[in-house]
């Protein structure tokens, strides 16, 4: 087709349905045609407050960075796929040539290039080109709207397997149980372990995580008048310890971003153990530093992915060992783009159903096509 019909976001909530040119591919690039994208918090972030943090949206900017589709077009050096390929696409290409692109943590590269991020222009519109080496064929079986999961996934990837090495055995709680924290908890179920324990202050949210991978749910009891955060996070630990009869576990990880989540975590990791930050929320945190120390715990940062992540994560789900099928809550025509934001914005769709991952079918993309 010869038109590239694209989603995009002008200033804070101003969308708009436009023709942008088809890009052009280099040797070593593919054009891939954009058949189904996930909304994440970080799109709905951009269209209501047009910035996260130092990212700011000057221009006008496509939206949508969660996509898989069908390879349509591949540059004369490419072999690693062919055109009419279903594939997953990796929506970041970094710089390969900075410090930390050649040691191999592409995600810190700091000219990189993401997918709406700005300035950098997303994936809802027809045809998306990138890096050949970022586009990864779906094993048989595994549908496009799984392959568009394999974004949300791989952040569950980068956590839980490659910055907090997680075996077999071992014990993890998950604070917060948005997308992040349900792929990170899937996760941790694929990799063995003993213990997967969901916290979030919404029944709702514990009961799908206890029947999707949790094995124990918390729901941390309510604040008291005139008590301090790290008071009410130490209060809660004890509860919590006390509630599953455990000291503590071995990886704890953040995917909420609220400051007493991030408090009570440190508390009840185990000492040796591991604290990973994924959640995105509070700029800033009181942190119990004694705790920190006495327990010498390592404490990580986590942003995206890098190597080796979306390719495990292609891989769990190929051999069966997680299903992001039950993720996928609400599906919309590339027509209902505005539809999906609202609903992903809402927390639930207009029939009251809640949303945890809306998918967006790509232009003239039927939502049955799969
Ligand atoms: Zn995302
Ligand atoms: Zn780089």
């Amino acid at each position: 087709m010869s038109s590239n019909p694209s989603f995009t976001l002008r200033a804070v909530d101003d969308v708009v349905f436009e023709e942008k040119p088809i890009p052009q591919i280099r040797d070593d690039e593919v054009l891939v045609e954009v058949k189904k994208t996930g909304i994440c918090g970080s799109d709905v972030h951009y269209l209501a407050h047009g910035r996260i943090g130092d990212f700011i949206v000057k221009d006008p900017m496509v939206l949508g960075h969660e996509s898989a589709g069908v390879v349509y077009k591949v540059g004369s050096k490419v072999k690693r796929v062919k055109a009419g390929d279903r594939v997953a696409m990796e929506p970041g290409a970094g710089c390969r040539t900075c410090d930390y692109c050649k040691r191999g943590c592409y995600e810190l590269c700091p000219d990189m290039v993401f997918a709406a991020t700005p300035p950098y222009d997303g994936t809802l519109c027809r045809y998306y080109r990138l890096p050949a080496d970022l586009v990864y064929p779906l094993p048989a079986g595994v549908s496009l709207e799984e392959g568009a999961m394999m974004e949300p996934l791989s952040v569950g990837v980068h956590s839980v397997s490659t910055l907090a090495s997680l075996r077999a055995s071992q014990t993890i709680a998950v604070f917060g149980c948005g997308p992040v924290g349900l792929v990170c908890m899937a996760v941790a179920k694929a990799l063995g372990a003993s213990r997967i324990v969901a916290v979030d202050i919404v029944p709702a949210r514990l009961e799908f995580a206890k029947q999707y991978a949790a094995t124990d749910v918390y729901l941390p009891p309510a604040p008291k008048e005139g008590e301090t955060k790290l008071q009410f996070s130490e209060r809660n630990a004890a509860a919590m310890k006390a509630a599953l009869g455990i000291d503590g576990l071995d990886v704890v990880v953040d995917a909420s971003g609220a400051e007493v989540s991030i408090q009570t975590g440190i508390l009840m990791a185990k000492a040796g153990g591991t604290y990973v930050q994924v959640g995105m929320g509070a700029p800033q945190a009181t942190l119990p530093i004694m705790a920190l120390l006495t327990k010498q715990l390592t404490i990580k940062g986590s942003f995206r992915y890098g190597p080796g992540d979306y390719a495990l994560a292609i891989a769990l789900v190929g051999d069966g060992k997680i299903d992001v099928k039950p993720l996928i809550t609400h599906r919309f025509s590339f027509e209902e783009a505005v539809k999906a934001f609202t609903a992903t914005r809402a927390g639930k769709s207009e029939d009251g159903k809640g949303v945890i991952k809306a998918i967006i079918s790509g232009p003239g993309v039927a939502i049955s096509e799969n």
